[in-house]
């Protein structure tokens, strides 16, 4: 970043996928602009300075005099040495007004750029106190009128002669902030493409010996029948596997769209650099030794991304294992996986490089098609969530599977996965350790949230995607999500011919969340009329006994699958000595075949004798497993994106009577006198500000001023010890509850003061505070944290809470709705609902102060966490009792459209 810089440089991809430099105007730019201005043609000139015939080093001294506070540039760059080649600016006319102009590169216009330029303006702008832009356009320049009418931001048009006039707010409206977000998925997407769909590549490192990586890459290329040209780069070889070979990529004739490299990790450096001269549009770098080793090749790393950057470049890794497209038209393998994956609909990406080699021979081996497969390695730049904007357009990837390590951004990933498991179901397995830093938790919420991965399950509940706790599950949920309908409930059918798998598979729905279904009347008289052994079962688990016949099998099926009570039907084969397997699978598939209506069925052959993966036939892919507990675990994952699909997608309103600018100056008032904590004045106030009721109180000094005070907060009072050390107060006898207001107050306090008086937690104040009437004690609470945002805790409250750990993590905003899930979830929800005989909590007014808290820290990033423990819920409402707030200075927000900052 360049030095007293406003801004931070930041990179930003383009529509194209290529990316950008985009950094503040500094006052030795001036020859960087004039060269800029010169490569202008007359007309986009006469555009940018409304007249024909400018003096461009006037101009350019003009476009340089910018101090910073009434005057800000921002250049777009590009290439080696670096050349301008966008430039906007805003002058501040009248206190909190400015004009903006800016100006694009002809060759580069209708790339986004000018979007950018006027969104990273604004958004500076806005944070300096300038409120509204003006600019003015000419009627003939409608590529610029095109970049404000679709901005997003709210423009007012005034028409004069030859002249349009335009002004708009600088604040970014959710529309503005929203255009840009899709702008940045488009541009992600784009790169994805291009990368998955090269028309030629070149080998950096390609290996005369088959067996080294770049040998074995070089040859999967032409093995795997790519559709274009491959070139083989080695510094001394004429000849790599019978094809000539190059010296340097720059010395190959035609383009190079993809370059794999697999060179030394000394060496990777200066092949970039050639590659960036070739124009080369994506590198996938093989090569390990950079961050993922040492702090120097951290810094590699860097230099690697820095050439990309600059040159528009996108890579993969390092140190990854390459990629690969399936699809018939490209037929791209640049990995060195010994055997390819079979041609299908599931999109994979891994995170971690030789796992990605087990799980291309595990796929193979369960009968699994990928559409395309990405080892992302270090992710130095493309990561999941570029890959997951692909795959929601791409028509070849019906399922998405993700083997992460980490997220980059996660709240990134929230916002996509979100959208993108409406359509594409999204399976993931999240490595947990290493999730939350331990922190030193002052606070429960802050311990109950980093002590467990709860933060990574509450971003699987908001986005749908579903979690796999180990590989075999996320195999499981691939197979069947790749072959067979969502169910449209959770009540399942089971078929088998031996009474104790059946019992077990029940057994697994029940521990699963799912039901064993009940079947109807009819349904019974059917089965009963086919099945007519005694030994039968013609209830749910139906046991057709080992004399089934694969007849039977296939009857029974379409009985069940015509029952109105089953969403799903699971069929249990234990091989006996008439039947065989392949017929009872023959079966399988052929009923199958005559479903009236998708219903999703699954196969266990509990035996290894053949059907293994898949039973297939011409339209049906079963999936089958061994056991009936993995069937019915991976069904239940299934229902869980059902379920979730069918909740109502309506945000969350905001709280209505809510004064974010009064809790803003509290805060901004207590981070001034750098403090961490709010003081309990302070809390009242902001929890009013939110509408979240609290209890009257009042903290004073001395014992004769508590008793004092007692007597204007009721006739029942609780007596609390303040002091620089008390934390966590009951556990040092600092609350008194049901003190008689008056002398027995100042008794207490007394007693209190006298008791901790000389240890390491003096009470140095009082804290007098009304009784809350009787009710539930319940803790919540709320984390702002830097990857995850706005964690919101509920848990059973009170002063034991680390112990009974009974609690529900979502990622805010939370609505009414989605607060009282969270309460239901809670082992001790029955507490709140009556439980023996007690008055039931008004929930209504529970859930209200959960959005409330929510909806608070999500809009103060400055609040690192807020806990109400215990907030008391009784029949006539709920009241905060005890509330900490932990302040500390936010980071600027990410800037509009930026892949990275600086
Ligand atoms: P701490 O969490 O620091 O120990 P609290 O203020 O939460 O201190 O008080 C501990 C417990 O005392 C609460 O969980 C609650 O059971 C009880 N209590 C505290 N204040 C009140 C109050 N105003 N009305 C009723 N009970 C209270
Ligand atoms: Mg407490």
């Amino acid at each position: 970043m360049v030095e007293n810089s406003l801004i931070p440089d930041s990179d930003v991809v383009l529509k194209d996928g290529s990316v950008l430099r985009l950094r503040e105007q500094q006052p030795d730019d001036v020859e960087l602009v004039l060269e800029f201005l010169h490569t202008l043609s007359p007309r986009s000139l006469a555009f940018r300075f409304l007249a024909a015939g400018v003096a461009l080093p006037e101009a350019a001294q003009m476009l340089g005099r910018v101090d910073g506070r009434n005057s800000v540039g921002l250049v777009a760059i590009q290439g080696q040495p670096p050349r301008v080649v966008g430039h906007g600016i805003f002058i501040r006319t009248a206190g909190v007004r400015a004009e903006a102009a800016f100006t694009v590169a002809d060759s580069l216009q209708g790339k986004g750029i000018g979007s950018l330029l006027l969104g990273q303006l604004a958004q500076v702008a806005c944070s300096m106190g300038v409120e509204v832009f003006e600019a003015a356009v000419q009627p003939e320049n409608a590529a610029m009128l095109d970049v404000f009418a679709h901005s997003g931001f709210a423009i007012h048009t005034y028409s004069q002669p030859g002249l349009v006039r335009l002004e708009f707010p600088t604040e970014l409206t959710p529309e503005a902030m929203h255009r840009f977000e899709e702008r940045e998925e488009q541009a992600s997407a784009s790169a994805v493409r291009m990368l998955l769909n090269p028309k030629s590549v070149a080998v950096i490192g390609a290996g005369r010996q088959r067996r080294t990586i770049g040998g074995t890459i070089f040859h999967n290329l032409l093995e795997g029948e790519f559709q274009g040209p491959v070139y083989p780069v080695h510094p001394e070889a004429e000849f790599i596997q019978s094809v000539r070979s190059y010296r340097h990529v720059t010395d190959i004739e035609g383009p190079v769209d993809l370059a794999v490299v697999t060179v030394p990790v000394s060496a990777v450096i200066a092949v970039a650099r050639e590659c960036a001269a070739k124009e080369v549009r994506s590198l996938v770098v093989i090569s390990a030794g950079f961050a993922e080793e040492s702090e120097r090749g951290r810094g590699l790393q860097d230099e690697l991304l820095e050439i990309c950057s600059s040159s528009g470049m996108r890579i993969v890794g390092p140190n990854c294992m390459g990629i690969i497209n399936t699809s018939p038209e490209v037929g791209l393998n640049a990995t060195f996986a010994p055997v390819p994956p079979d041609r299908g609909q599931i999109g994979f990406l891994s995170q971690s490089g030789a796992l990605g080699l087990a799980v291309i021979d595990a796929t193979r081996r369960l009968g699994l098609g990928l559409s395309a497969f990405i080892s992302v390695g270090n992710k130095a730049d493309i990561s999941g969530n570029d890959l997951l904007s692909f795959w929601d357009g791409d028509p070849r990837t019906e399922v998405i599977a993700l083997y992460l390590e980490s997220f980059g951004n996660a709240r990134k990933f929230a916002q996509i996965a979100e959208r993108v498991s409406r359509t594409k179901p999204i399976v993931v397995v999240k490595s947990a350790i290493g999730v939350a830093a331990q922190r030193a938790a002052a606070s429960h919420t802050a311990a109950l949230v980093s002590a467990s991965d709860a933060a990574v399950d509450a971003l699987f509940e908001k986005t749908g995607a579903l979690r796999a706790h180990s590989l075999g599950e996320m195999f499981d949920l691939m197979a069947l999500l790749s072959t067979q309908p969502l169910p449209q409930g959770n009540r399942v059918a089971i078929i088998t011919n031996a009474g104790g798998p059946g019992i077990l598979c029940a057994d697994a729905c029940e521990s699963n969340g799912l039901q064993v279904a009940e079947l109807a009347a009819a349904t019974r008289t059917q089965l009963a009329a086919r099945l007519s052994s005694p030994h039968a079962s013609v209830r749910n688990p139906i046991d057709m006994i080992a004399s089934a016949s694969a007849e039977d099998y296939g009857a029974v099926i379409d009985m069940v699958a015509a029952d109105e009570n089953v969403d799903a039907i699971v069929v249990i084969f234990i091989p006996p000595m008439l039947t065989r397997a392949e017929d009872v699978a023959q079966a399988l598939a052929d009923a199958v075949a005559r479903f009236k209506q998708p219903i999703p069925i699954i196969g266990v052959f509990m035996a290894n004798s053949g059907i293994t993966g898949h039973v297939k036939s011409d339209h049906v892919s079963i999936p089958t497993f061994l056991l009936p507990e993995n069937a019915v675990r991976a069904l239940a994952g299934t229902c869980r994106l059902a379920e979730w699909r069918k909740r109502p997608r309506s945000e969350p309103a905001v709280p209505a009577g809510v004064d974010p600018v009064a809790v803003a100056t509290t805060v901004a008032h207590c981070l001034l006198e750098k403090r961490a904590w709010l003081d309990s004045a302070e809390t009242d106030s902001i929890m009013r500000a939110y509408g979240i009721p609290v209890l009257r109180s009042a903290e004073v000094e001395t014992p004769e001023q508590a008793a004092q005070a007692s007597l204007d907060l009721g006739a029942k009072v609780v007596l609390k010890g303040v002091g620089p050390g008390i934390l966590h107060k009951s556990e040092l006898g600092a609350v008194v509850v049901g003190l008689e207001a008056g002398p027995e107050v100042e008794l207490a306090a007394r007693q209190m003061q006298a008791r901790l008086a000389g240890t390491a937690t003096p009470v140095t104040r009082f804290l007098l505070q009304e009784q809350a009437p009787t009710g539930v004690e319940v803790l919540v609470g709320a984390t702002n944290d830097p990857a995850y945002g706005t964690v919101v805790v509920v848990a059973a409250g009170g002063t034991a809470v680390e112990l009974v750990r009974d609690m529900t993590v979502r990622l805010a905003p939370i609505g009414p709705g989605e607060a009282e899930e969270m309460l239901r979830k809670l082992s001790t929800f029955p507490l709140l609902d009556g439980f023996r005989g007690a008055a039931k909590v008004d929930l209504k007014a529970l859930c209200d102060v959960i959005v409330r808290l929510a909806a608070m820290a999500e809009a103060h990033s400055a609040i690192a966490e807020i806990e109400a423990n215990p907030v008391i819920a009784g029949a006539s409402g709920s009241r905060a009792v005890d509330v900490r707030v932990r302040v500390t200075q936010a980071q600027l927000p990410a800037l509009v459209g930026a892949k990275r900052v600086r």
